[in-house]
């Protein structure tokens, strides 16, 4: 998708701080990290969100939560951490690129959403 943010910075166009990459997927670090270790795993191939994964793409998010769970181990995370996937206008997606928030490096609360 030549006008996704998230594609840009799998082909190099915008930069980031890669923090893993294998044949499917890239995982870089969030820009405005929201806990002490921040990292979007995202498929290299361009899915709009989880609303659009089916049988064809599925592998793909299963390559990028086994990513997650190696970069969890090389960042330290023994403590535990989360895994978010926003996806449309309810969650607060802003981009329509399917990413795998992996947040951890602090207790992260026991809640899920906003509560206000
Ligand atoms: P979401 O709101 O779930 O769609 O998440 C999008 C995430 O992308 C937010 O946490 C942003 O901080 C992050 N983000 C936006 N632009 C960049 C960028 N250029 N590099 C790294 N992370 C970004
Ligand atoms: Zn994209």
């Amino acid at each position: 998708m030549s006008d996704c943010l998230f594609c840009k910075i799998i082909n190099g166009e915008i930069p980031s701080q890669r923090v893993y990459e294998d044949e499917y997927v890239y995982a870089f670090r969030d820009i405005t990290p929201q806990a002490p270790v921040h990292i979007l795993v995202v498929p290299k191939e361009h899915i709009a969100s989880a609303a659009d994964i089916d049988e064809n793409n599925s592998h793909l998010a299963a390559k990028c939560l086994v990513a997650a769970a190696k970069i969890a181990n090389s960042e330290g995370l023994s403590g535990g951490f989360r895994i978010i996937a926003n996806s449309g206008p309810d969650s607060g997606q802003t981009v329509l690129h399917l990413h795998f928030h992996i947040l951890g490096g602090k207790p992260l609360g026991t809640g899920l959403v906003a509560t206000e």
